[in-house]
């Protein structure tokens, strides 16, 4: 009987490697970064295990350890007590977020810096928007989103990523931005955003967990793959320069259609629970960290993603420069 020897190419390591259709790069890779509004903050959060909140005072040594991994970029999350139900925090020149990212460009032009905008980190009811009673009224969010992207734009972030799911937002934050002579600004957006409970770890963290309710009324269900095209779709449509699909793991699938459908860069975020599942299970050796660490972000690369937000971005970056696995 005849039959295909598939095996001949993987029969040494040499051969292997010169075929491999996927290799991570540090560069890839964007780290989260949580900026807190006190003084001489760097705490190691137990819930991520030990990923850094960090003051601006403090923010050096976060910075020291980042261009020392030589990755792509940071995404930074501003974590305040300051909060009301318009989350005007998120708007001041002076915010932690703001002076990081000034901070940020000045101690080094090689670490992109990617600003979220969102408002759960500022508003007094951890919604992702502006309440209008009980819900939230979409047009006066992108109103104040377009803002808080004007702001980050100005203190001088290098891209803008817009994380609420409200409808408009993208064309919105584009029109504010042009209007200001931010032309050059790119806007990528959570384009597709799931419901998800991934989420957990970071919303303690960012102290961001809605006050009532849940976020399902923006969020999308994960139910939903064409929708989520749809997502993509319009966000294109609406000037977005790349897309952000998350959580990365439960949505491979998203990722992979999201690559063949549209012609535009793809980054993954490999969320807060994810990283808290493979922390776990190596702390109860269960498994090889670091051996499931790359096999997990070369999985997101292969199913189409450009670039990866990942809690790992440090450690996967020392693991790919520093030795072979
Ligand atoms: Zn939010």
């Amino acid at each position: 009987m005849e039959f295909k020897r598939l095996r001949r190419l993987r029969q040494t390591k040499a051969l292997r490697e010169l075929f491999y259709e996927t290799r991570l790069y540090s560069k890839e890779f964007i780290f989260p970064l949580f900026i807190d509004d006190g003084n001489n903050v760097f705490e190691r959060m137990p819930q991520l295990d030990g990923i850094v909140k960090v003051s601006v005072d403090r923010l050096q040594e976060a910075l020291d350890e980042i261009k020392k991994a030589d990755i792509g970029g940071v995404i930074l999350f501003g974590v305040t007590s300051q909060k009301d139900e318009m989350g005007s925090y998120a708007t001041r020149d002076d915010g932690a977020v703001q002076q990081a990212i000034r901070k940020i460009k000045e101690y080094s032009e090689d670490i992109l810096v990617f600003a979220d905008v969102c408002l759960c980190e500022y508003t007094s009811h951890g919604h992702c928007g502006i309440l209008k009673g009980d819900k939230i009224d979409n047009d006066k969010t992108i109103e104040v989103l377009s803002e808080i992207a004007l702001s980050y734009a100005k203190a001088g972030a290098d891209i803008i990523c817009p994380s609420d799911m409200m409808d408009g937002r993208v064309a919105a934050i584009r029109k504010k931005l042009d209007s200001h002579g931010f032309v050059y600004t790119p806007i990528i957006p959570y384009s597709a955003k799931f419901a998800s409970s991934l989420y957990a770890p970071f919303r303690d963290v960012a102290n961001s967990r809605p006050a009532f309710g849940d976020r399902k009324s923006y969020q999308m269900p994960y139910q939903n793959k064409r929708e989520a095209l749809r997502e993509i779709e319009a966000d294109i449509s609406e000037g977005a320069d790349a897309v952000i699909i998350k959580p990365a793991l439960t949505s491979l699938d998203v990722i992979s259609a999201a690559k063949e459908k549209f012609n535009i860069p793809i980054i993954a975020y490999n969320v807060s629970g994810e990283y808290a599942m493979v922390k776990s299970a190596g702390k109860l050796g269960l498994l090889n960290e670091e051996e499931v660490i790359i096999e997990i972000l070369t999985a997101i690369k292969r199913a189409g993603a450009d670039a990866i937000i990942t809690y790992h971005a440090l450690e996967a970056a020392r693991i790919l420069n520093g030795k072979e696995l």
